[in-house]
């Protein structure tokens, strides 16, 4: 298997982490005087592609000095464990809400098992083994790591997640985002514009929250946003306003239709984006809309659901 790299400006590298499908989920590679980082880390399926990946860039195991997941969902977080195993070097910093639950993952496998069913859960994660405490640390709001002389700060950033940290890359002017930057999947692109979807996954959605983040990440006015779904975007400003407004509009769908089953409800999520879709002028079928989308909006209805039902109580 090739792997899939895509090199950026500014010493950075987007590496497919093989989740699922090719173009679904990605990590990064960033570089700065013979030292890299990397931002998110896959499931535990990932772990040999990612390897696989820093041999054909010709990085040496030993190069690697930080590990960092954005949040711990396991598409971002579940290959961590196995990373640092090969990574001897490597320091993993992680957001203080997640860092217990890589030192020791049992907690983390039976809620995701809860949400994926068990079913799907090793297809889609493979194993997932636990960091060794004596390399992991807790990133308080505001830490900044030094990477041969290149400043990499780690913001706490919850909306998507309570456990969700954002990298910013002073060199790049870019955010590395995980999930609360939203999906933006190149399928979609409408004339070379991304159209940014909200990812509303459980258990611990927060809108306002959310709204805080986007705001604090504006506030550096970055030029890149790196996503982890998927790739590299432009017009950081544009789109944060798009996401705002989508992920209101997502909420307001939640709220509304609280009684209906998740599928009935990713069906609504589903037909109010593509109206939007259309709308900006994208070209896609719905059958193609959904194909790209359809993973994501059952899970961010089902998030909405347990948002309301959390609400409520
Ligand atoms: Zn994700």
């Amino acid at each position: 298997m090739t792997p899939n790299i895509q090199a950026y400006e500014h010493d950075i590298w987007r590496i497919d982490t093989a989740y699922v499908a090719d173009g679904v989920a990605a990590c990064y590679l960033i570089h700065s005087a013979g030292q890299y980082a990397l931002v998110e880390c896959g499931t535990g399926l990932s772990v040999e592609p990612i390897l696989a990946a820093l041999d054909a860039l010709g990085v040496e195991r030993d190069a690697l000095r930080y590990i960092i997941p954005t949040h711990v969902h396991l598409d971002h977080a579940g290959g961590a464990g196995g990373l640092m195993q090969a990574l001897p070097r490597a320091e993993l910093h992680v957001h203080p809400r997640g860092l217990r639950h890589l030192v020791d993952p049992s907690k983390l496998l039976a809620g995701a098992m809860a949400v994926y069913g068990e079913d799907s859960f090793k297809r889609l994660n493979g194993e997932i083994l636990a960091c060794p405490q004596a390399r992991s640390f807790a990133a308080e709001d505001g830490t900044q790591l030094d990477l041969a002389g290149r400043a990499l700060h780690l913001l706490d950033a919850p909306g998507h997640a309570k456990h969700h940290l954002v990298v910013w890359d002073e060199r790049s002017q870019g955010f590395f985002t995980g999930d609360v930057f939203g999906l933006g999947y190149p399928q979609l692109d409408i004339n070379q514009q991304t159209f940014i979807v909200p990812t509303t996954t459980p258990v611990q959605f927060d809108p306002q929250a959310w709204h805080q983040t986007l705001s604090k990440m504006a506030a550096y006015a970055p030029r890149y946003m790196y996503l982890t779904h998927y790739g590299r975007v432009e017009n950081p400003a544009m789109l944060s306003e798009q996401l705002a407004r989508r992920l209101d509009a997502h909420a307001a769908l939640g709220e509304r239709w609280a009684d209906l089953s998740e599928e009935q409800l990713a069906t609504k999520l589903g037909d109010a984006l593509f109206a939007e879709y259309q709308d900006a002028g994208g070209r896609e079928v719905r059958e193609v809309f959904d194909r790209v989308l359809g993973m994501d909006l059952n899970l961010n209805a089902q998030g909405l659901l347990f948002w309301q039902q959390h609400k409520a109580a």
